[in-house]
């Protein structure tokens, strides 16, 4: 068994739903310290945090993310114990198993391999890993950030572990992340009989016409990295039960996925503008939950890009799509952030597996950046 692949299984038999790390950044932080890595654990309540450094210099190359796991969901559904690593024709089975331990361990033997051959590298490699991505990540690479940024602590290139192939390993790469904006809307109305109408004021049929705009409108186009910002309803409710009862007031949840093309109150300005010309009584409570952000062409999209087509063979699309990663707390400080993992077919699903080629693939590839980034 190799050392990626060891780590990896060791990783997946501690049960680390978010924001539980269960020992997992102990057993990193382990591994690294021999390496002459500074250990910091930044730990606030639950949530747990790693800060290891080695060097003192710049520029400085961090590899991020997260040993938290969504939950098993129905357990009868998996086809093995989701916190005991299986492997069956090459396949590695196991919560986590893609999303994201399995990076991390690739991430960590990287650094072994590394630092065995360039013990002298120049600048700085680190590593921020925390317990709290899958959750609502507040104390996790949020306050982390906040740390470094206090003491003037600056990260050049980060990359995040994050499962970002589709099909195979190095198809695609992540090189930014659509914004995320959610609303909560009540519109309100006044409660009556139904056959009264004129006694009441339907929500509903307030809204209806503001509805119908609002999933119309062609918020942007998109631009030449990001797919064009998209409106979409979660949750629709209203109404007593009853068949002949007027509601008094609707409650609507949207969210926003939007790209650089917008800012968080263009988008604000637009949907009141819709909800005040179609006249909706309503109140609306925003969320940000994330800002878009984009590392443009440069030294660190085009590292990446050589290494994996170096050890996949593939070129990597580079892509903007999916979920948003804390990717978005990084980005902000300046920092060049780009994301590589393996296939993420599976993540967040019952049965969640990962190649076990891939996982020594990965491997290699980070080393590769390293080497490519640091190397004397
Ligand atoms: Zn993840």
């Amino acid at each position: 068994m190799t050392a990626t692949l060891a780590l990896t299984e060791d990783l997946l038999r501690r049960p680390s739903v978010s924001p539980e790390d269960h020992g997992c950044l102990e057993v990193i932080a382990a591994c690294l310290e021999p390496l002459g890595f500074r250990i910091e654990r930044l730990n606030f309540g639950p949530v747990g945090n790693l800060w290891a450094r080695r060097g003192d210099e710049g520029p400085v190359l961090c590899f991020a993310g997260h040993t938290d796991v969504v939950p098993t969901g129905p357990r009868e559904e998996w086809r093995t114990d989701p916190f005991e690593p299986v492997i069956r024709d090459g396949i590695l089975y196991g919560r986590g198993a893609a999303d994201m331990k399995s990076g991390l361990a690739a991430m960590v033997t990287a650094m072994e391999r590394f630092v065995a051959r360039h013990p002298r590298h120049r600048g700085s490699l680190a590593v921020l890993f925390t317990s709290d991505e899958e959750g609502p990540s507040v104390d996790g690479t949020r306050r982390v950030m906040e740390v470094l940024e206090a003491r003037g602590e600056k990260i050049d290139w980060c990359i995040v572990g994050e499962p970002t192939s589709q099909d195979f390993l190095g198809d695609t790469i992540k090189v930014g992340r659509r914004g995320s904006l959610s609303g909560r809307l009540t519109v309100h109305g006044v409660q009556g009989h139904i056959a009264y109408p004129q006694l009441a004021d339907n929500p509903v049929h307030g809204f209806a016409p503001a509805m119908a705009e609002l999933v119309s409108t062609t918020w942007d186009s998109g631009n030449e990295f990001f797919q064009p910002t998209s409106f979409q309803i979660s949750n629709i409710s209203a109404g007593t039960g009853a068949p002949n009862v007027i509601p008094g007031e609707m409650k609507v949840r949207f969210n926003l996925r939007f790209s650089t093309e917008q800012t968080v109150e263009q988008v604000q300005r637009r949907v009141i503008g819709i909800l005040d010309r179609h006249r909706v009584n309503y109140s609306l409570e925003w969320f940000v939950s994330g800002l878009p952000f984009l590392t443009r062409p440069g030294v660190l999209t085009e590292t990446v890009g050589r290494a994996v087509r170096e050890v996949t063979g593939r070129t990597p699309a580079y892509s903007t799509t999916g979920g948003t990663s804390d990717g978005r707390f990084i980005a902000p400080t300046g920092a060049q952030v780009v994301e590589f993992g393996v296939a993420n077919a599976t993540i967040h699903k019952v049965n969640e597996c990962v190649r076990i080629a891939d996982i020594e693939q990965l491997s290699r590839a980070y080393e590769r950046m390293m080497e490519l980034l640091l190397a004397q």
